[in-house]
């Protein structure tokens, strides 16, 4: 085998990330992509 095999959600078999959530937004095991800011939720444009 020259390709690794890649882990799949046991709910829905899509490929999991590489940290182990699944990326697939329609399964019930489904994780938001983790951001470095999470707290920010400030959107562009600013509100001042
Ligand atoms: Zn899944």
């Amino acid at each position: 085998m020259a390709f690794k095999l890649k882990k799949r959600c046991k709910f829905c078999a899509h490929t999991l990330r590489d940290d182990g959530t699944c990326q697939n937004p329609k399964c019930v095991n489904y994780t938001e992509e983790q951001n470095e800011s999470k707290d920010q939720e400030t959107k562009a444009g600013g509100e001042s």
